[in-house]
C-alpha cells in the first residue's frame, strides 16, 4: 500500500486538468496533478505548425489571465497557447508534475478511495479526475486500403506541406482541422482534393461579431445537447489569416476539388457518395440560419451593428459542384498522400473501474461518474456544447470542483454512532 496519500489526484495537465486545479487551490483541496508529458502537450505537439486557436484571444482563454502580446481580437498562435497554460501554471503556483504517467487506477477494496499506479510510484487517492482529454488516439476508418505509392497520415501527424510526399493530396473529412489542413496544402500550389461530410459553418464575423460572441450571446454554447439529426455533423470554422468564414464554394473557386464523403477504395483508388451537393446545401442552410438568429437579436435588441448584406451572397459553383466526381483514380491524379482528418477515440484501458460502458465511453453525468470519488473532465457535451473548449472547461471544472467540496462536507459531519 502506498504511504503517498493525497485527497485528489488529477490526471493529465492539459487546459481541463489546468482548470480543475486553479478551482480546487481556491477550495483549498490538497492535490495533485499529473501530467506524462509536459504542460499543455497537445498543443505543442498533437497540432500542425501553423494552427491558430479558433476563437479570439479574449474569448479562448480562462477568465483570470489575459493573453499575453496579443490584442482582444487576434487569434493566438499554438504555441503561445501551450506558453498561456504554462504561464498559467506557475503565476498561480499550480501543483502540476510532469513526466508522471497514471498506468492503473483502481478502487480500494471494502473502503472508499482509489490507488492510482504512476511511472513513479503509488498513491492513495480519495478522489481521481480524469483529464487526459478527447482525442487518445487517431481514427482512420476500417475501409481505408493502403497503396504502395501514397502516403497515409492522419490530420494529426500533419505539421505542414513540405513534409508530405510529392504529387497532389487527398484530404478526408472537411471539419476545422481537415478543411484549414487542406487550405494550407492547396496554398503551398499542390492540387488538393477534400472529401467534404456534413457539417455546420458558421459565418466567421456577421454584423461586426465574431461568431464566438454570436453563439454566447445566442445561448448556443449552452446548449446542453445535439440539435436533432445532428450529433454527427462536424463544425467548420478556422482563425487562420485573421479569420475567415469557411465557404467551401470559395475553395472550390481557389481550386480544392471537392468531392462527397469517401465511401470505399478499390484496385485502382477510391469512391465517393453522391452526397457532395446535400452536404454543402445543410452546410449553407446552417450558415443562413446563424445569419437569421443573429438578425432578429439585433432587431429584438435595438443593437446598433451595421448591415451585412454581402454575407448572403452566393459564390458561383466551381465545375466540382456541376458534376461532383463518383470516384478518383489515384494514381493517374498523382495523389501522393492521403490525409485523415477523421477524429480521434478515446482509450481508457489504464482505468480499472467500472465506469466505461460498451462503446467506451464513461458512464457519467456533468462529469461526475457512477463511481463515487471519480470523475471525468474535457469530455466534449460534458454539460453543454462548450465543454471540451477552453472557455467552456473553466466552468465545468469548476462544478467538478464543488461536487469534491459538497462531499467533502458531508464526510466531515458524520455524527458519532458509538
Ligand atoms: C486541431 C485542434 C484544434 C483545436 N482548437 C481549439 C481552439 O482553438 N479553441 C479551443 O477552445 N479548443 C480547441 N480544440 C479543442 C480542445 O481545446 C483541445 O483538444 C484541448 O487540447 C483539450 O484539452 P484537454 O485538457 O481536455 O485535453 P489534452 O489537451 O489532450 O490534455 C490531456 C493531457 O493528459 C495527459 N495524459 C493522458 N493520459 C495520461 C496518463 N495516463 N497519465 C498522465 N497524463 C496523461 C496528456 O499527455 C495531455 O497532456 C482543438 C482541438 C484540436 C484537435
Amino acid at each position: 500500500m502506498s504511504d503517498h496519500k493525497v485527497d485528489t489526484v488529477v490526471i493529465g495537465a492539459g487546459q481541463a486538468g489546468i482548470a480543475i486545479s486553479r478551482h480546487l487551490t481556491e477550495k483549498g483541496i490538497s492535490h495533485r496533478v499529473l501530467e506524462k508529458n509536459r504542460i499543455a502537450e497537445a498543443w505543442r505537439t498533437g497540432r500542425w505548425d501553423s494552427l491558430v486557436a479558433n476563437g479570439p484571444a479574449w474569448h479562448d482563454r480562462f477568465p483570470d489571465l489575459d493573453f499575453a502580446g496579443y490584442t482582444a481580437n487576434q487569434f493566438v498562435a499554438k504555441e503561445d497557447v501551450a506558453n498561456y497554460f504554462e504561464e498559467y501554471v506557475t503565476q498561480f503556483q499550480l501543483p502540476v508534475e510532469c513526466g508522471v504517467e497514471v498506468t492503473r487506477v483502481t478502487k480500494k477494496d471494502r473502503q472508499s478511495g482509489f490507488i492510482v499506479e504512476t511511472s513513479t510510484g503509488l498513491i492513495d487517492a480519495n478522489n481521481v479526475v480524469v483529464a487526459t482529454g478527447p482525442f487518445h488516439h487517431p481514427v482512420i476508418p476500417s475501409f481505408a486500403t493502403s497503396f504502395s505509392a501514397i502516403q497515409p497520415m492522419h490530420s494529426a501527424q500533419y505539421y505542414n506541406p513540405q513534409q508530405l510526399a510529392p504529387g497532389a493530396v487527398l484530404v478526408v473529412g472537411a471539419g476545422s482541422s481537415g478543411v484549414q489542413i487542406a487550405d494550407e496544402i492547396q496554398r503551398s500550389g499542390r492540387q488538393v482534393y477534400l472529401s467534404v461530410g456534413p457539417h455546420d459553418r458558421p459565418p466567421r464575423r456577421y454584423r461586426g461579431q465574431d461568431f464566438c460572441w454570436w453563439l454566447g450571446v445566442l445561448g448556443l454554447w449552452d446548449a446542453t445537447e445535439h440539435a436533432p439529426g445532428k450529433s454527427h455533423v462536424t463544425i467548420a470554422v478556422s482563425g487562420a489569416r485573421g479569420g475567415e468564414t469557411i465557404d467551401f464554394r470559395r475553395l472550390a473557386q481557389q481550386g480544392i476539388i471537392l468531392t462527397g464523403m469517401t465511401e470505399a477504395f478499390n484496385a485502382k483508388g477510391v469512391t465517393f457518395k453522391a452526397d457532395l451537393l446535400d452536404n454543402i446545401k445543410n452546410g449553407d442552410e446552417s450558415y443562413l440560419a446563424l445569419l437569421d438568429a443573429a438578425d432578429a437579436w439585433v432587431e429584438r435588441n435595438g443593437a446598433d451593428f451595421p448591415e451585412e448584406p454581402s454575407a448572403r451572397e452566393r459564390v458561383e459553383d466551381a465545375e466540382c459542384l456541376q458534376s461532383p466526381l463518383t470516384s478518383l483514380d489515384l494514381v493517374a491524379a498523382g495523389v501522393g498522400t492521403i490525409i485523415w482528418a477523421t477524429g480521434y477515440t478515446t482509450d481508457y484501458r489504464w482505468l480499472e473501474v467500472d465506469v466505461i460502458d460498451e462503446q467506451g465511453k464513461p458512464r457519467q453525468q456533468r462529469g461526475v461518474s457512477c463511481e463515487r470519488g471519480l470523475y471525468f473532465l474535457g469530455l466534449p457535451w460534458q454539460s453543454r456544447r462548450g465543454s471540451s473548449f477552453i472557455w467552456g472547461v473553466w466552468h465545468d471544472a469548476k462544478y467538478i470542483a464543488d461536487q469534491i467540496a459538497i462531499q467533502h462536507n458531508y464526510l466531515s459531519h458524520i455524527t458519532p454512532t458509538a
